[in-house]
């Protein structure tokens, strides 16, 4: 049984990945990272934050990327599930397909060589 978010199934990953910008979802994820626990909104990028980092980063800060900061999030690189705090220093911006890889390749990481 997949968790629902919006009426759409997704993966424990979809959710991190969701949850490090929008600000809509706490989520407690077991050993396996299985989600416990989809609630409340618990942390946000505040505006001003988000300008600071724009400014700072202009774009994706992936190399070679070149995507403008209207199409990137703020990715924390602590993620804030694992107690990363959300502030300048652990905030870059990617755009929405490296914000996807950079998850997915953190994902790939934990789970460790697989089969
Ligand atoms: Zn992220
Ligand atoms: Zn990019």
């Amino acid at each position: 049984m997949l968790p629902e978010l919006n009426g759409m199934p997704v993966g424990a990953e979809a959710i991190r990945r969701l949850a490090c910008d929008a600000g809509v979802v706490r989520m407690v994820t077991g050993p396996d990272s299985e989600v416990l626990d989809i609630g409340r909104t618990t942390r946000t990028v505040p505006a001003a934050l988000r300008r600071v980092i724009d400014r700072r980063d202009g774009g994706c800060t992936t190399p070679g990327c070149d995507a403008p900061t209207a199409w990137c999030d703020a990715h924390h690189i602590v993620h804030w599930a694992d107690g990363g705090p959300t502030n300048v220093d652990n905030l870059r911006l990617l755009c929405r397909r490296h914000h996807t890889v950079i998850h997915e390749s953190e994902a790939a990481a934990r789970a460790g060589p697989g089969p």
